[in-house]
């Protein structure tokens, strides 16, 4: 069987998994936040749990909230900033002690909706975050793609493009860069637009109610928020033309998105035409996981 387990800020989840798919165990724990070692017990003590409640043993794929520096194999680019700089594929396999494979968690993710998910059928996926955080992985020919910098896929943190002078330099990142797309287009950063006009701390779905019906504030974030997207966007349409963008997060699911985007993206590519589907994710929450399993899928 295969074995999956997507390493997030915010839950460390494990699937048991046939080679096909059918899924036999789903573990979930919360993650220990800035606790790096915990984090790994947490992911050596569910591994055990999944081959124990099986009785069988698997193949070992983990998704990590960040990437592998290529040489030095150091943790970088991570949001789970407790990641930075830990030689993490090095203490995987301390604790772990098994062969395994390591991959960047959107990286995961568009794997996965290449495989069976809404990108199936598709060659070259480019798939979008846009949860709490933002980010994307690109999927070639059914597989994570890499380059010499393991850095394919960080949209979340190229500049928003076309900014107007409001949009200039933008709020700070984690990264330490200002401005962002992950800063623009983050569901939690449709939430902060929200709060910093009403002082009101509302959840995006919550936003996404008041704009159906009718609110006039939260119908304007939102057509803004779009815009944005299809900024952010427009450039990778311009620079890979993907055959399919795959859709993942919170804001995923907001089913205005899928009218919108396209009008709004067909405006600022390049070319004259714009065809490309844009789809929501299949496999939801779920993406991560499965991607990680399906590291050892041949
Ligand atoms: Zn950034």
């Amino acid at each position: 069987m295969l074995i999956g387990i997507d390493w997030g800020g915010t839950k460390i989840e494990g699937v048991a998994m046939e080679h096909d798919g059918r899924e036999l165990l789903r573990l979930r724990e919360v993650t220990p936040r800035h606790d790096y070692f915990g984090c790994i017990r947490v992911i050596k003590t569910m591994i055990d749990a999944l081959e124990s409640q099986t009785g069988r043993t698997g193949s070992i794929g983990i998704g990590i909230p960040g990437s592998l520096e290529p040489v030095s194999r150091l943790g970088k680019g991570a949001s789970s900033t407790w990641l930075l700089g830990r030689p993490v594929e090095k203490d995987l396999h301390d604790a772990i002690k098994r062969e395994m494979r390591i991959e960047n968690d959107a990286d995961c993710f568009a794997a996965s909706e290449a495989m069976d998910g809404a990108g199936a059928g598709h060659n070259v996926i480019f798939a979008v975050i846009l949860g709490s955080g933002a980010g994307a992985g690109i999927a070639v020919g059914g597989k994570a793609h890499h380059g010499p910098n393991n850095s394919g896929g960080e949209w979340g943190h190229n500049p928003l493009p076309f900014p107007d002078v409001t949009e200039i330099p933008g709020k700070a990142c984690y990264c330490g860069r200002h401005g962002c797309m992950e800063t623009w287009v983050s569901g939690r950063a449709f939430e902060a637009e929200y709060a910093s006009h009403t002082n009101e701390q509302l959840k995006a779905s919550e936003i996404i109610e008041k704009k159906r019906g009718g609110d006039r504030l939260s119908t304007l974030l939102w057509d803004r928020y779009v815009d944005r997207v299809a900024r952010g966007l427009a450039t990778v349409v311009n620079s890979l033309d993907p055959d399919i963008l795959v859709m993942g997060g919170g804001m995923s699911n907001v089913e205005e998105l899928y009218q919108d985007l396209p009008r709004e993206l067909a405006k600022r590519t390049f070319s004259t035409v714009f065809y490309t589907p844009i789809r929501k994710a299949v496999h939801g929450d779920s993406s991560g996981v499965r991607g990680a399993a399906w590291l050892w899928k041949s």
